[in-house]
């Protein structure tokens, strides 16, 4: 017979990894992680495609993939007018586990989770991530629960500690100290969440541990490119203590509310060892042409003033400089006269789009489609012939859809564990293919982590799961009904016995008055 649980605590491990869990645990750095990994059932967890931040914790929320959750990056191309908008939890097509629980009645408690801005409006205390404009606005729908949080957590916040690596050991001391109080406060909030709400699941999301892992990836010691500097690897050791810290607080409460715990990350991590030119790729293979001399100097020119334009904007009362429409033609310097394909977006993800006047026959379209796929799968890093993207494919072909019409790329190039495509890569005389960047010494490889730990498990590192599995198994673990809109499937694997699956409607998304004022109000940082 299988037992339900009656709650779930979430642990959002952002770019959480075994190649740094597996060394911690073994030198005793995370004994609250390792204990729970040793009850749990656990394993490999896929990413999505693309593996960036956004749409994977959309894929995790959702239990959808990309194609039917409708969030393929930070930044979509609005269709209509072909210009760049930030994404946002109201693009979001497919009803939110928050959703899912909110119909039937629960409430929830989610800290911190991206793609939760503006906040949905159910039952419970949501507080959005990094992605909110700022932290009054995170916590839009819960001011009683901002003011408390104001007076007695002072630390918490929605900031990213790690925007740049630390260049000495006095600022990386001090980053270190922030990034440890960061996770602590978000201990604390969860245990005054848990006293105003009677939640039925409770996520908290822990940006700044993927913030770190990009920065101080080498730090870490866990691989070839491992360091030992003297105070900089104990400082980035301390981060990785307080985490564990803190998730053993959070295990703690769940243990006093009898609820499973579910820790998760959204993609894996890894050195970074190169950046990729995807545009630069394009005109390698004669399919872009950048812009002459003088004409380059044209081109920057118009981009210092559009970023002087927003700059003045932002200035302006309740005006986001990230709201502004930018083209998508804007984004890349070229001859458009003799440029087939281009990449005005992406990171992790070559998003090529084809020039509309290049391309107007359908044959002419086809043929770039067919070029553009052509030189990503044959694209290798020159070192060591490794192929740059793990997988290249025609968004119309795979996702059953019409780009053009829904303002996706035409073609997707999903970067190799390792290389980070990047469409931003400023104008160069010199068309390189790859960089490494001394600021980004890790990026997101493709497998993340799972572990569960609920009644009737069964442990042992045999899972094998993706991101969108995740929702429709904590419904069914709770004795839920799972919503037909959910494609991922219930990991009966994970548990003695295989859990009983009740079917459920998709439920209705009430309407959110303060939705387009919350939207207005613009969105906070972008990051990968
Ligand atoms: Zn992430």
């Amino acid at each position: 017979m299988p037992a339900f649980a009656s709650r779930v605590v979430f642990l959002g491990l952002d770019g959480g990894t075994m190649s740094v869990l597996g060394p911690g645990f073994d030198r005793g750095l995370l004994p609250n992680l390792a204990s729970l990994w040793r009850r749990s059932a656990f394993g490999a967890l896929r990413s999505s495609e693309p593996m960036v931040t956004p749409v994977a914790w959309t894929s995790f929320a959702t239990g959808c993939t990309p194609p039917t959750h409708g969030i393929h990056e930070f930044v979509y191309a609005d269709p209509s007018d072909r210009t760049l908008r930030a994404n946002h939890a109201g693009r979001v097509r497919v009803p939110t586990l928050w959703h899912v629980l909110g119909a039937l009645g629960r409430e929830v408690v989610s800290l911190n989770l991206p793609m939760t801005y503006p906040p949905p409006r159910v039952p419970g205390l949501i507080v959005a991530g990094a992605d909110a404009p700022g932290l009054d606005w995170a916590f839009a729908h819960c001011p009683g629960f901002a003011a408390e949080i104001a007076a007695h957590v002072p630390d918490f916040t929605i900031k990213i500690a790690w925007k740049h690596r630390p260049k000495t050991l006095d600022d990386l001391r001090s980053r270190a100290a922030w990034n440890r109080a960061i996770f602590r406060a978000q201990a604390d909030a969860a245990e005054r969440a848990d006293r105003r709400a009677d939640w039925t699941a409770m996520m908290v999301h822990f940006q700044n541990l993927d913030s770190l892992l990009h920065r101080l990836w080498p730090y870490l010691d866990v691989d070839a490119t491992g360091l030992r500097v003297p105070g900089w690897n104990e400082e980035v050791e301390g981060c990785l203590r307080a985490l564990d810290e803190t998730a053993g607080r959070l295990m703690e409460l769940a243990s006093r509310r009898d609820a499973a715990v579910i820790a998760l990350s959204d993609h894996g991590f890894g050195p970074c060892r190169a950046l990729v030119n995807v545009n630069g790729l394009l005109r390698d293979a004669g399919l872009q042409r950048g812009l002459m001399y003088g004409t380059r100097f044209r081109y920057r020119a118009r981009r210092v003033g559009d970023r002087l334009r927003r700059w003045m904007s932002r200035r302006g009362v309740g005006v986001s400089g990230r709201l502004m429409p930018r083209s998508i033609e804007g984004q890349v310097g070229c001859d458009w006269k003799r440029t087939v394909a281009f990449a005005p977006f992406g990171q992790l993800c070559g998003c090529i789009f084809l020039n509309p006047r290049a391309t107007a026959t359908s044959g002419a379209a086809d043929r770039a489609r067919r070029e553009v796929i052509e030189a990503c799968r044959a694209a290798r890093d020159p070192e060591t012939g490794a192929p740059l993207f793990s997988g290249v494919f025609s968004v119309a072909d795979r996702y059953a859809i019409d780009p053009a019409a829904e303002g996706l790329p035409e073609v997707l190039a999903l970067s190799a564990d390792g290389y980070q495509a990047q469409a931003k890569w400023g104008v160069s005389l010199r068309n390189e293919l790859l960089r490494p960047d001394p600021d980004l010494p890790g990026t997101h490889w493709s497998e993340g982590i799972l572990a569960i730990d609920a009644p009737d498990v069964r442990p042992g590192g045999h899972l094998r799961a993706h991101l969108h599995d995740v929702a429709p198994t904590a419904l069914a673990m709770l004795g839920l009904p799972v919503p037909e809109s959910m494609e991922g499937r219930v990991l009966h694997e994970a548990f003695e016995n295989p859990l009983p699956i009740h079917y459920g409607a998709r439920p209705e998304i009430e309407p959110d008055p303060q939705f387009e004022e919350l939207l207005a109000a613009g969105f906070g940082a972008e990051c990968a």
